[in-house]
Parts: structure tokens; C-alpha cells; sequence
């Protein structure tokens, strides 16, 4: 980095004990230095200085009581990163690792992914160190109203729209949207992954696991190859992982591995989906319990470990930097030629480096998961229009969009001199658009 080390530097004095942060601020700098250098307008108008500073952070209480009548305090978090494009949009991730480095690395990547949707969304991110694993419904219930009594006041859906994510999902965000209709005697569509009979869209559960596998049968086709006979390892048992799987299967994939925080298994005549459905989204139980139904599979502590499987393509779905240099190795070594990032920032820089070198085709997050707030950004204009579009139209919608994504990104590494690097290319394509509306709007002095 040349003309942009100092605003990597002032990233690190002004924001430390934030790693997470400055990993993804690093890649995303590090891909725009030609932009730089062919839009010195950008420079002089501080637009990079600008785009790593958050417009607004908020930091609350969130006291709730537990079933034994004991106070519980958790700290909430909203990050509004950039409104250039649209009103801000995000997930909120209940997680106990969850601090504001790792909301504002979320938030961050959340610009680029956004506008690389082509819908008029801008970035954000949220949530809580609340851990739902292991509380009752009612518990979980009365940590999200106490939650969104707070959030409701710098959140509306001109304004703010939050969404799921890690540790949040249907169940959170109807105790979360019933609350804030509860304070502001409104029906409106603020926030999104709504149940299909209160304004949510159809495909909003799928969109994320979906839009990843159209994403990565692009990239693939472009090289003359597919999802069809390929062995697939996954990482991750929760929303994107399950329905990165089912689309991988639906489009001809053996998919042999699910994974938890707590270890992986492996089905080497493929996954049956219907068990792990059932004990992840309606008994809420762990990936082992796989095994008693299905005893030809093994079940191994460690979830890292899912990485030393044989596999063609690899789509990591679980959480941020699973995939480290020597998983990165192991993947190139055992033969897979593919990943496709469903989880945000699971490979580490390092890793990515490993990935590039050995010419493994690599869909990055920002873009390959992108199928998530795409879909939540429809559920927004349904809201809006109050009229609601069919399963096929909206995944059909979806699908395009991916494509898209893919098109943009990859034109844009080509431009620049990047061929075939759609990390270089889906940061660029995700940047030009919203540096150009900061530029046209100006700053406040
Ligand atoms: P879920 O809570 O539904 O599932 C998360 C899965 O990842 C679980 O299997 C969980 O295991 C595992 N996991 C979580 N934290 C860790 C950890 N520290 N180590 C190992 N495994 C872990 O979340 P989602 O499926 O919604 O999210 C998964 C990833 O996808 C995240 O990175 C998220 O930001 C990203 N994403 C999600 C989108 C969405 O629409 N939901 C959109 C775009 C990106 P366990 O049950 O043991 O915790």
C-alpha cells in the first residue's frame, strides 16, 4: 500500500484492540490502491479517510431477567457505517465473542456487499454479547424486547433496517419486531426475515445458502466446470450452511460435511438434510446427534477439522476466519479447486493468499453471500408496495442478482488489471459505487 498506508495507519491508532477490523479494512484497502491512483479526486475529497470511519456507533445496556429471577446485564451494539446509497441495512448477530471490532468488521464489509448488490442499501451491522444457546424461549424473548427498547430509537425503515444473523433468527426477530410495534404503534416493514404472514418474503430463509451456490455455479461455469458429481465440504450447521446444501444437492453436489463450534461430521454418501433440519432448526440440538440416526457417519470433536477432508469445493458457512493458512493448505493439497464463502471472513488474509496462489477459484464473502440482504432488500420493497411476490419470482430476482454480482465483480478485476481475482474485483465494483454517490453528496463542514 502507497497512497493509502496512511489511512490503514490512522485505521490502527484510532481503532485499537480491534483486529477483526483491521483484517478487513487491510484486504479492502489493499484491493483499491489503483483507485487511488486513477481517481486522485477521491483522495482530496477524503472519501477513503471517510469510508473507515462509521457515521454513527452506538453502544447500550441491555438489563433482562432470567428464569430464576436473577438480572442479567448484556451490552448491545448498533454500528451505522454508510448511508451514501440507501438507509442502512445489516444483520444483527447475538453471539457471546460479539464486541464492537467484530460489528465494525461486519459493518464494513457490509458497504462494499451491499452495493454490490445494485439495490439501494447502505451498510451496517449490529447485536449483542447475549448468547441464546441454552436459554429458554422465554428468556431469549425477554433479552430481545429489552434489546430493541433501545434499538428502536435510531432504527426505522427509512432510516435503519436490521436483519439475522449468527444466533439470530426467526424466533429473535419476531420478539424483536413485536416490541418495536408494541412502542411505536406502526406496521412497517423495519426489520427484515419477518414470518411469511407478517411481511416477510418468500426465499428470505434460503436466500443466503441459495444466492452462494448461484454465485459459485457462475464462477464455475466460467472455467467450464459445475457443481454437478463435485464433492462438496461444508462448514457450519445454521441458516446459510443448511441451504448452501441443499442448493449444492439440488445442483448435482455430494455434500459430505456439517459442522458446529463443537466438532463436524462426515457423511461420505452425502448429508441427509432432512435430520439436520430437524435437530438444528426444531430441537435446536448439537451436529453429533447426527450420527444416532445415521451411524455409517462419523462424528469428530474440533471444528476445524472439517478442513482435512477430501473435498472438491469447499463453502465455509460458520463464522469468521475458520479457514486459517494451514486449512488453506490442506484444502489445495487434498485437491479442491473452488471455496465459496458463505460466512463473512472466514478465511483469513493469509489463507486467501494461499488460495490466489494456487489458482483456486475464490468467491469472496462480500459477494458471494450477498444473496441475504439482497433478498432482505425485496423484502423491503414488498413491504413497501404491501404486496408480496411469488416463491419463483423472488428467487428468480435472486438468482439474477447473483449473476450480476458476479459479472460486475469480475469485470472490474479485469479492468484493473486482476483477471480472475474477484477479490480485487468485488472490492472495487462494491467501492465505485458509493464513493461516487459520497463524492456527489458532498461534506458537511
Ligand atoms: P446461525 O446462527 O444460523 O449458524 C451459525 C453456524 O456457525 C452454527 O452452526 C454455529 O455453531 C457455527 N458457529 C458460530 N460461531 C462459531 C464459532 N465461533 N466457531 C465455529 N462455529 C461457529 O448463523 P448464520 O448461518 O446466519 O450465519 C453464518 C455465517 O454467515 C456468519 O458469518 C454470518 O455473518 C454469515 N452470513 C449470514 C447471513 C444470513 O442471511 N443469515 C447473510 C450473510 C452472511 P454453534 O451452533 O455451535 O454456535
Amino acid at each position: 500500500m502507497k497512497l493509502l498506508s496512511n489511512v490503514m495507519e490512522q485505521v490502527l491508532k484510532r481503532n485499537p484492540n480491534e483486529p477483526e477490523f483491521h483484517q478487513a479494512a487491510k484486504e479492502v484497502l489493499e484491493s483499491l490502491e489503483l483507485v487511488a491512483e486513477r481517481h486522485p479526486e477521491f483522495i482530496k475529497a477524503g472519501i477513503f479517510d471517510r469510508i473507515v470511519e462509521p457515521e454513527r456507533q452506538i453502544i447500550f445496556r441491555v438489563p433482562w431477567v432470567d428464569d430464576n429471577g436473577n438480572v442479567r446485564v448484556n451490552r448491545g451494539f448498533r454500528v451505522q457505517f454508510n448511508s451514501a446509497i440507501g438507509p442502512y441495512k445489516g444483520g444483527l448477530r447475538f453471539h457471546p465473542s460479539v464486541n464492537l471490532g467484530i460489528i465494525k468488521f461486519l459493518g464494513f464489509e457490509q458497504i462494499f456487499k451491499n452495493s454490490l448488490t445494485g439495490l439501494p442499501i447502505g451498510g451496517a451491522k449490529g447485536g449483542s454479547d447475549f448468547d441464546p444457546k441454552g436459554k429458554s424461549d422465554g428468556e431469549v424473548m425477554r433479552f430481545c424486547q429489552s434489546f430493541m427498547t433501545e434499538l428502536y430509537r435510531h432504527i426505522g425503515p427509512d432510516t435503519d433496517v436490521p436483519a439475522g444473523d449468527i444466533g439470530v433468527g426467526a424466533r429473535e426477530i419476531g420478539y424483536m419486531y413485536g416490541q418495536y410495534k408494541r412502542i411505536k404503534n406502526d406496521f412497517t416493514g423495519v426489520l427484515t426475515g419477518k414470518g411469511l404472514t407478517w411481511g416477510g418474503s418468500l426465499v428470505r430463509t434460503e436466500a443466503t445458502g441459495y444466492g452462494l451456490c448461484y454465485f459459485v455455479e457462475e464462477m464455475l461455469k466460467a472455467k467450464g466446470k459445475s457443481f454437478k458429481g463435485a464433492t462438496v465440504a461444508i462448514s457450519g450447521s445454521g441458516n446459510v450452511a443448511i441451504y448452501a446444501a441443499e442448493k449444492a444437492q439440488e445442483l448435482g453436489a455430494n455434500v459430505v460435511t456439517m459442522s458446529d463450534s463443537n466438532g463436524y461430521i462426515y457423511d461420505p454418501d452425502g448429508i441427509k438434510l432432512d435430520t439436520v433440519k430437524r435437530i438444528k432448526e426444531v430441537e435446536r440440538k448439537r451436529i453429533k446427534e447426527y450420527v444416532k440416526y445415521h451411524p455409517s457417519a462419523q462424528y469428530t470433536e474440533g471444528c476445524t477439522g472439517v478442513w482435512t477432508v477430501k473435498c472438491d469445493i469447499a463453502l465455509p458457512c460458520a463464522t469468521q476466519n475458520e479457514i486459517d493458512e494451514q486449512s488453506a493448505k490442506t484444502l489445495v493439497a487434498n485437491g479442491c479447486y473452488a471455496v465459496g464463502e458463505g460466512a463473512n471472513m472466514p478465511s483469513t488474509n493469509e489463507a486467501i493468499e494461499v488460495f490466489l496462489n494456487a489458482k483456486v477459484l475464490f468467491a469472496p464473502a462480500k459477494a458471494a453471500n450477498a444473496g441475504g440482504v439482497a433478498t432482505s432488500a425485496l423484502e423491503m420493497s414488498q413491504n413497501s408496495m404491501r404486496y408480496s411476490w411469488t416463491f419463483e419470482e423472488v428467487d428468480a430476482k435472486l438468482k439474477q442478482i447473483m449473476v450480476n454480482i458476479y459479472k460486475n465483480a469480475s469485470a472490474a478485476a479485469k479492468e484493473y488489471g486482476f483477471e480472475d481475482n474477484l477479490v480485487v474485483g468485488a472490492n472495487i465494483a462494491g467501492f465505485m459505487k458509493v464513493a461516487n454517490a459520497m463524492y456527489a453528496q458532498g461534506i458537511a463542514y
